[in-house]
């Protein structure tokens, strides 16, 4: 893209900055071609200072956590990336009811699933062993095993694009079925926090336990993934992958790209799959599903960066 060549010197901070940077050494599914600047803060200051910079200058910009719930495309990413794993830290404050736990938007969420565990502080186990970080998982609304991150958020600690540094106290109502108020504003999350009760260690950590094992009897971490492909539709009954796996579509490839064996909804990268290949596949499961149900399913995954017109 014209002119990003000029936009360090104009940030004028001293944090790792690339051109051309592979974004498959940045996602969990290890696919995507390269983003034309990549900046990587360490401090929250620094986010904003970038993100205000980024905005003025008009970059189009995309905001990194972990990479795990996105599909980068092979053409790579125009513009800017400001990877937010930079950002790591937590620190628990007591409250009478238990304790407000804060953390910055690139730690991982598993971590502060763990810290709440060592501080006796229940409400975060059931996140435990999902890849992602803060940032992320609150834009998501990131759920798993019949929990939201929504019921646990306090407050958010988010910058705008003019680089004004706001909190915003959460209302529940916001939030719902892995939505969050984040998908519909420009703003860079800097940090969240987490309003968690006293909690009995024992029972809480034999919770993780189950959980990791159950995500790795599913296979979640054999292979570079993005979890599910596609959203859960309540009100159709099954949930997706059991759709999936009813129509033979389990262990179905194009090229290295190919739906796991052990969980239909989840599509894996066998070696070198491009973004390509699996969103062909995804696009394959969506023709199957509504041929056989007359049900479109509804993406999770996030196609990022520069696609043919053609592809999407
Ligand atoms: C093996 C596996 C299992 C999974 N299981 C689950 C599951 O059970 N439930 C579930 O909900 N998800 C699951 N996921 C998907 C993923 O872990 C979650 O969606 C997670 O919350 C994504 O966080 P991330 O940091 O990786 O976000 P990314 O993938 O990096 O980004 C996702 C979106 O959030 C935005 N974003 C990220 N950080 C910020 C920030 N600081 N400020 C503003 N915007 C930001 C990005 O711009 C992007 O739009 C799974 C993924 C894998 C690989």
């Amino acid at each position: 893209m014209r002119n990003v060549g000029k936009i360090p010197k104009k940030i004028n901070l001293p944090c790792p900055v690339s051109y051309d940077e592979p974004m498959s050494r940045h996602t969990s599914f290890r696919i995507g071609g390269p983003a034309d600047l990549y900046l990587k803060p360490a401090t929250p200051e620094q986010a904003a200072r970038i993100y205000r910079v980024l905005n003025r200058e008009k970059v189009p910009t995309f905001i990194l956590g972990a990479g795990a719930n996105i599909l980068v495309s092979d053409l790579g990413i125009r513009g800017a990336v400001i990877d937010m794993s930079g950002l790591k830290g937590c620190t628990v404050s007591p409250t009478d009811r238990g304790a407000y736990v804060e953390a910055l938007a690139g730690t991982a969420m598993s971590e502060v699933s763990e810290l709440a565990l060592e501080n006796g502080l229940s409400g975060l186990e059931f996140i435990y062993s999902m890849p992602g970080s803060v940032g992320g998982s609150v834009w998501m609304n990131a759920r798993c095993y019949g929990h939201s991150i929504s019921e646990v958020l306090l407050r958010v600690r988010h910058v705008e694009p003019s680089g004004r540094i706001l909190t915003m106290e959460v209302v529940q109502e916001q939030f719902s079925y892995k939505r969050s108020p984040f998908q519909s504003s420009a703003s860079l999350i800097l940090g969240a926090t987490f309003d968690l009760k006293p909690g009995d260690r024992r029972p809480m950590q034999e919770r993780m336990r189950w959980i990791k094992q159950d995500r790795e009897q599913k296979g979640h971490y054999l292979y570079p993934c993005a979890g599910s492909i596609f959203k859960n539709d309540r009100a159709f009954g099954n949930p997706t992958g059991k759709l999936i796996d009813s129509l033979g579509l389990k262990g179905r490839c194009i090229g290295e790209a190919c739906v796991s064996q052990l969980h239909g909804n989840i599509i894996v990268n066998t070696g070198s799959a491009s973004a390509i290949e699996v969103l062909k596949l995804i696009r394959l499961l969506e023709r199957e599903v509504q041929g056989a149900f007359g049900f479109r399913l509804e993406r999770e995954i996030l196609l990022v960066g520069q696609w043919q017109e053609e592809a999407i």
